[in-house]
């Protein structure tokens, strides 16, 4: 089969070029889109990404503002810090790093952010109105898969759509966009989980399939329709024989699968790129929303 690869680069490259003509039109406004993020401890990972988001955001423009606080961080502390910029006007942004140390509630931390600044789409508020079909941002990751699918004319309209995961940050949110009433949602879906056995029985009849597990090599050929797109989610470090003396991997055997589906993502090169991308399009949105200027999303 003629596989097509679903390269993010591309993707990502022109969500930014739509972001940067926005922040042309808010500067010319007198609006600079900030985006501020919260770091709580030092986590290697967490640092990387963090300093990545600021990189981008200074890339496109863009004001940005790091946060860092100790480890020790207390609950109440942390939420005075998202206080003051829920009531900073010219911050628009705000976003917590996670994982959060385990002492603080995540869910008390994102229910602190202003709805309106929450352009990480946790907020009860903005996932209750991305359920009710009128969202105020995209859930960044599911939101990319879309741009994704958009950028390469997949259609999702009656097409079976098997997503295996159920995070608030992928799963979820996906499975919610995925059966809204319009071009790039119409879908049947299916969501599974650590519980569903014999996942095979759904996989099997899936015209895309979502992966979104953080195990590597778990979606094997065995559980692919032949002609099926895969979108891979996941990044998972495997043992190799490398100067780190790790590989990325996803959650999808590429190797396995690539000769039989219709299109699929790699890891790395694939979904990655896109979260960034769709957290940028949301800061420039939300500035523009606290500015009084309308733009339907
Ligand atoms: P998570 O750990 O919160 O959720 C994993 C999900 O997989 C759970 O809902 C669980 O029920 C399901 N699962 C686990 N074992 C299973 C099994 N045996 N059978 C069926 N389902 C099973 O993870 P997450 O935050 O949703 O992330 C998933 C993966 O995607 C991770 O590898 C993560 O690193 C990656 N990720 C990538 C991006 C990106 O920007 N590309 C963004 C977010 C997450």
């Amino acid at each position: 089969m003629n596989t097509q690869i679903l390269y993010g680069k591309p993707v990502a490259e022109h969500i930014f070029s739509g972001v940067r003509n926005r922040i042309e039109q808010l500067k010319a406004k007198g609006i600079t889109p900030k985006l501020t993020v919260i770091l709580v401890g030092d986590d290697p990972a967490s640092m990387v990404y963090v300093s990545k988001k600021h990189k981008t955001c200074l890339e496109l423009g863009m004001l940005s503002e790091t946060i860092s606080l100790p480890a020790e961080t207390t609950q109440p502390d942390l939420s005075d810090y998202i206080r003051n910029l829920n009531l900073d006007p010219l911050n628009h942004g705000i976003l917590v790093q996670s994982p959060l140390p385990a002492h603080i509630d995540e869910a008390v931390i994102v229910n602190a952010i202003d709805p309106a600044k929450d352009v990480d789409c946790f907020h009860p508020e903005n996932v209750g109105r991305l359920v009710m079909g009128s969202p105020r941002f995209v859930p960044c990751t599911p939101g990319g898969i879309i741009e994704m699918l958009k950028y390469y004319s997949i259609e999702t309209t009656g097409k079976h759509i098997v997503i295996i995961g159920r995070s608030n940050i992928v799963g979820k949110p996906m499975a919610n966009l995925f059966v809204q009433k319009n071009r790039y949602g119409n879908a049947a879906v299916t969501v599974l989980h650590s519980q569903v056995p014999e996942l095979k029985k759904f996989t099997q009849s899936a015209d895309i399939i979502i992966a979104a597990i953080g195990k590597p090599l778990f979606v094997t050929a065995g559980m692919v329709k032949e002609g099926a797109i895969i979108i891979d989610v996941g990044i998972n470090r495997i043992k190799a024989d490398t100067k780190t003396g790790y590989r990325l991997v996803g959650d999808v055997d590429f190797e396995g699968v690539q000769n039989m589906v219709r299109a699929i993502s790699p890891v790395p090169g694939g979904v990655g790129p896109l979260t960034i991308a769709v957290l940028m399009q949301n800061t420039v949105h939300a500035a523009a929303l606290q500015n009084g200027i309308s733009e339907t999303f």
